[in-house]
């Protein structure tokens, strides 16, 4: 009796232990610092990018770059709690432009409009002026999220240094530092 009396003990123990364990696994830290900008990299291939453009006679603007969580919070809200179309399907924290990794652009035209036609062909060589730059930006080694299956977002190029979401979120950051 008094055995079974301690096994349970420990089984006890044993249980509070394993769900602290996946607890501790499964939660994002709260301490964890997010970025504050672009990060360096990204933003000399955001250069590069635009000056690989230019060359081929497109000019284009960069919309957005960094955000941070309560920015892309509102921006989630957009079209469905709020007003408008919906923009993003990831919540604050679940977007690589909250770590600075993300950028999204648009075309610029000569007397300043900015547009996002996808068909558009300013420098009239036969092809798509956006195309033209998603293929500049996959070269230099953005993703794009036009190949994204489930929501397309065209004007999204980011880089992940080889880091999910998941890590990111646990304090994983790019070996090159932000500074
Ligand atoms: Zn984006």
């Amino acid at each position: 009796m008094k055995f079974t009396k301690f096994l349970s003990l420990i089984l006890i123990i044993l249980t509070i232990a394993i769900v602290l364990f996946l607890f501790k696994l499964f939660r994002a830290p709260s301490d964890i610092q997010t970025p504050t900008q672009l990060h360096p990299v990204v933003e000399n291939y955001q250069d590069e990018l635009i000056e690989q453009a230019k060359a081929k006679g497109i000019d284009i603007i960069i919309t957005d770059d960094f955000r941070t969580i309560e920015v892309q919070d509102s921006l989630y809200k957009r079209g469905r709690t709020t007003e408008g179309n919906i923009v993003t399907n990831v919540k604050g924290g679940n977007s690589y432009h909250n770590y600075g990794l993300a950028i999204d652009f648009a075309l610029k035209l000569n007397n300043g409009d900015v547009i996002w036609d996808l068909s558009y062909d300013g420098n009239n060589n036969g092809e798509a002026d956006w195309m033209e730059v998603v293929e500049i930006a996959k070269e230099l080694g953005f993703e794009w999220g036009g190949d994204w299956k489930s929501f397309k977002d065209y004007p999204h190029l980011q880089m992940d240094f080889g880091l999910s979401i998941w890590e990111l979120k646990r304090g994983k950051r790019p070996e090159i530092s932000y500074e």
